[in-house]
């Protein structure tokens, strides 16, 4: 246990010192205790591997020289890394994102066009290069001078690296150059660097910018982007009727999630600002909802391969887009009724979330005599009550669930 905590430590020094080499061998040396056995929790696991993946981009050489472009050692450390995983499929889980934008970023670099670059800038901050973010970014700029996304990428970047000042100076020009249908993105980058801002000087003026703009994001639409950073907003500035609005948008921006969880998620997340050191952020959400096709446990295929047949999904509250994701599981057969046919047919599948440090987890209720699928939002109250107690109480979805960390 020593030698982990101090392989730990000294890999947070090399990360805080850019000392690559260094942050690689002491990643692999962490990998390796794990591999032997030593317990090592799910978010040192999780940090040891966007480490190893953030020390491979090394100094990014192949990605910022266009011409140079060899990715060989990228690559090479990538594919070393995939291999050990495959041994111990358990860590994927944990790390499923990270790998993801790690290979994403090993294809997109092969085809350096200005719409892959801006990908791949996002990407970089997944693993926590927002310094090599930021040359790609610049560089793109400096053909494109109008790219909005490129700037909104860059004004996150800004951001992870605490330089606030020059993280609004870019949101603001994106915002005068954004088209009248782009304004949200600017906008909500505002949101996020004076919400940021706030929380590292205490300076009132800038969260009552970032509600300002979060305001002027959300008369535009409200989308699950926006909201959740007007949330970030609402929760830090304590304001009591800014945080009532911010559940109204939530509600409305994510109708999937049930009226009580949103009423969780923000009890959740005001105790653990309440918690926080001034100047540290609770992350929110991916900025760029991205859907990712093709998962073999979405929903849509528990159904049709365990069940048989292909659920009908009513079209509401983007129940599709949930439906189709990756990392759904099956809790069991309710012995309550179905509300629509009265039968005892409700099978419920669960998917994990996290939000504000809370684990929480989707519903999807397929009856089988029916033959639909559904989040429940629909549902009698009383009905779903006893459905999710009688389903809670048989199978606890925290035993059933690999996300949630074994108490
Ligand atoms: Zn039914
Ligand atoms: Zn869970």
């Amino acid at each position: 246990m020593e030698t982990l905590l101090s392989l730990l430590d000294q890999s947070a020094h090399a990360r805080a010192s850019q000392d690559w080499s260094k942050l690689e061998a002491l990643s692999v040396q962490v990998l390796q205790l794990a591999y032997k056995g030593t317990p090592v929790d799910e978010q040192a696991l999780k940090s040891i591997i966007q480490s190893y993946l953030a020390s491979i981009i090394g100094t990014g050489e192949f990605l910022v020289n266009l011409e140079s472009r060899d990715s060989s050692k990228y690559q090479e450390g990538l594919s070393k890394l995939l291999e050990f995983l495959k041994k111990r499929p358990h860590y994927f889980e944990s790390a499923a994102d990270l790998v993801q934008a790690a290979q994403e970023i090993s294809l997109l670099s092969l085809d350096p066009i200005p719409a892959n670059r801006n990908k791949i800038g996002k990407l970089l901050r997944t693993l926590s290069r927002p310094d090599i973010s930021i040359l790609v970014c610049k560089q793109i700029l400096e053909t494109t001078r109008l790219n909005y996304y490129s700037l909104t990428v860059l004004c996150g970047a800004y951001c992870d690296l605490q330089r606030f000042d020059e993280a609004i100076e870019v949101a603001d020009k994106a915002l005068k150059f954004s088209p009248e249908g782009g304004r949200t993105y600017p906008l909500t980058a505002l949101v996020r660097a004076h919400t940021l801002k706030f929380k590292a000087t205490g300076d009132i003026s800038e969260i009552e910018l970032a509600l300002e703009y979060g305001h002027k994001a959300l008369d535009l639409r409200i989308d699950s982007y926006a909201a959740n950073a007007f949330v970030a907003a609402a929760v830090a500035s304590g304001n009591a009727d800014e945080i009532a609005y911010a559940q109204e948008v939530l509600g409305k921006a994510e109708p999937q999630l049930r009226k009580a969880d949103i009423a969780a998620l923000f009890q959740a997340y005001q105790a653990s600002q309440a918690l926080a050191p001034e100047a540290s952020v609770v992350e929110v959400v991916e900025e760029f909802d991205e859907e990712y096709f093709g998962d073999f446990d979405s929903l849509i295929d528990l159904v049709t391969r365990e069940q048989g047949f292909y659920p009908v999904i009513p079209d509401l509250r983007n129940m599709m887009s949930l439906f189709v994701k990756g990392g759904w599981f099956f809790q069991g057969l309710s012995y309550s009724p179905c509300p629509k046919c009265e039968k005892v047919a409700v099978h419920a599948y669960r998917k994990h979330f996290k939000r504000y440090g809370k684990d929480m987890h989707y519903w999807g209720l397929v009856c089988d005599e029916c033959k639909y699928a559904t989040d429940s939002v629909d549902f009698d109250k009383k009905a779903f009550a006893l459905i999710s107690k009688d389903l809670e109480e048989r199978f606890p979805v925290s035993g059933l669930c690999h996300d949630c960390v074994a108490p």
